[in-house]
């Protein structure tokens, strides 16, 4: 993987770091979303949902933590059983 010249995102409040446009991270509770509207997803309120308990309608876990320590869109990826 090589991406040149676009140095990792970073938090300044905690240690994560991330890559990519779309990705946003959470101010108040430091997860790092692949994608917007994953983190609108984890808004309920005015207040942070645990990413690890957003369920689907299907009542299926939406987001996985991939490698990077990002949170990421279950689907179209195929979901990894927790170790
Ligand atoms: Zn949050
Ligand atoms: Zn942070």
């Amino acid at each position: 993987m090589t991406t040149t010249g676009r140095p990792p995102a970073s938090c300044g409040s905690c240690p994560a770091r991330w890559s990519g446009l779309a990705a946003a991270h959470c101010p108040t509770c430091h997860a790092t979303f692949a994608a917007a509207s994953w983190f609108d997803a984890h808004r309920r309120g005015g207040a942070c949902l645990p990413p690890a308990g957003l369920l689907g309608p299907d009542g299926r876990l939406r987001l996985r933590l991939d490698d990077t320590g990002m949170w990421r869109g279950a689907d179209p990826y195929p979901i990894r059983e927790a170790a």
